[in-house]
């Protein structure tokens, strides 16, 4: 018998068909399953619909198991009924707004809700959208900065063929924006043990061709906050002494679902005036499923109008603005249901949980005494992020750490980290809804267990920059 159920129904061969589907006795002894499959061309004749679905369900046994995969910020942990509501709109086009007005209607709650959130003064009039993730939003958000600083710099009458974006160690999403919208990226490099953005260095990189900086809530190399408050305040004084008033937006991708609940007195969002968008990603601590961003703008003058297009609602007028045209509906009512079924309360609850997790697992690596931590767990992201001591005296590097950590199932990140602290090696382990401290016991448990086996066989030559480097976005 196969791992995955067969319905009987279907293996009866059907009276006076086409042999199209013929069966032997056995699924697993069918031509298509004692033959190699296609994987090139697509087949000249059709396979069992159930025997293709087995066939393919078993090579995805090669996949990694997603809840041992501590190196993804994104959600793997998904309620039954998220799988029935993603199943009935399985069919549902978030673009087609009056075929599935409801639908529309549930993204716009979402909007209001994420910008009441994140202390938007005018929250029921905001305006913001749903996007794949927090790439496509930080399109949308970079796109709105770009033409917002070119309508200002023609209204002066000055050239504006030399866009700038200021950011601290950034997430992939943004060299790509730069990149697509012909933008030069003045990224802060790490350095000196200094691993975020800091207003001196954002300061030196200010001219009246920037058009916003980009501070970061929720760090991806080391899961910290950068401090846009302190960020804004350099920038109100830039803007007193030199009359250039740039824009934030805060790419808070992870945080933007973490710090509203975890630490609210933390001012990095709308309360503060110059923040003028913000991203997050649904898929991550929002904790709805792979595909749904979100960005918001503080107010409706922080798009140009151009931008939006308007699409015929019932009726009405229905601003879009997104790269894609089609995108499935199921995440955003997903979304709905999380906001709904968590509350405030369940949220806190659960990333709390989640928070002392990575403290706890931050304490035992402590203790094992060859490493330190950069990120002990406390005030940012769930999870923990550390290196090997200097002075250790061990026959292995963390690329190898991880490596063989994956015989026991588990994914965690080891990379270098960005530009100018390259040659500093780190690990990094995210915790999610869904983990356990008994999850974290094991966890540790393996790790000692790894450090046994490096102790007992010393690797003669540890793995290259190349060989190890890890998945770390
Ligand atoms: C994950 C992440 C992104 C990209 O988000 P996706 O939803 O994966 O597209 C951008 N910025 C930061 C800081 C991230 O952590």
């Amino acid at each position: 018998m196969s791992l995955h159920s067969i319905k009987s129904e279907n293996t009866k061969e059907k009276k006076g068909n086409s042999n199209k589907y013929k069966r032997c006795y056995d699924l697993y002894a069918e031509k298509s399953a004692t033959h190699p499959i296609n994987k090139y061309k697509i087949n000249d004749h059709p396979t069992d619909p159930d025997l293709s679905k087995n066939l393919i369900l078993d090579e995805l046994l090669l996949d990694g198991n997603a809840k041992q995969n501590l190196a993804t910020f994104c959600q793997t942990d998904v309620d039954i009924n998220i799988h029935t509501l993603m199943d009935k709109c399985i069919d549902k086009n978030m673009i087609d707004k009056d075929e599935y007005p409801q639908t529309a209607e549930i993204e716009s709650r979402c909007v209001h809700m994420i910008a009441d959130l994140w202390n938007s003064p005018d929250s029921a009039n905001t305006i913001g959208c749903s996007t794949t993730g927090s790439s496509e939003a930080a399109m949308l958000g970079g796109l709105a900065l770009k033409w917002k600083w070119r309508e200002q710099r023609k209204k002066e009458g000055k050239p504006c063929d030399r866009p700038n974006l200021i950011t601290g160690p950034v997430q992939i999403c943004w060299h790509k924006f730069v990149l697509y919208f012909d933008i030069e990226l003045r990224e802060i490099p790490m350095e000196n043990g200094r691993l975020l953005m800091s207003p001196e260095e954002v300061l030196k990189r200010c001219d009246e061709n920037t058009i916003g900086v980009v501070p970061t809530l929720g760090v991806t190399f080391t899961l910290q906050y950068e401090n846009v408050r302190a960020i804004s305040d350099a920038l109100d004084k830039y803007h007193k002494e030199t009359g250039l008033d740039i824009p934030i937006h805060v790419d808070a991708a992870s945080g933007g679902f973490v710090a509203p609940f975890i630490t609210p007195d933390l001012v990095w969002d709308f309360r503060l005036p110059r923040v003028k968008s913000i991203n997050a990603s649904g898929h991550k601590y929002g904790l709805s499923p792979l595909g749904v961003g979100w960005v918001i703008w503080r107010g409706k003058e922080d798009i140009h109008k151009d931008l939006i297009f308007n699409v015929n609602y019932l009726g009405g007028n229905m601003p879009t603005f997104s790269l894609n045209f089609s995108r499935p509906g199921g995440q955003i009512v997903s979304q709905y249901y999380n906001f709904i079924r968590h509350g405030r309360e369940g949220y806190r609850a659960i990333h709390q949980a989640c928070i002392d997790h990575g403290v706890y697992i931050g304490e035992e690596i402590k203790k094992m005494g060859i490493f330190d931590l950069i990120y002990d767990g406390k005030g940012a992201l769930p999870g923990v992020c550390w290196l090997l001591k200097k002075d250790a005296k061990v026959k292995f590097n963390l690329f190898d750490l991880s490596d063989r950590m994956k015989t026991r199932g588990w994914q965690i990140a080891s990379y270098t980290l960005p530009k100018n602290a390259e040659s500093m090696i780190i690990t990094r382990v995210l915790i999610r809804h869904g983990f356990s401290r008994d999850m974290a016991s094991l966890l540790i448990d393996d790790i000692k267990r790894c450090l046994e086996y490096f102790e007992k066989h010393p690797l003669v030559k540890p793995l290259s920059k190349e060989e190890g480097e890890g998945f770390h976005h």
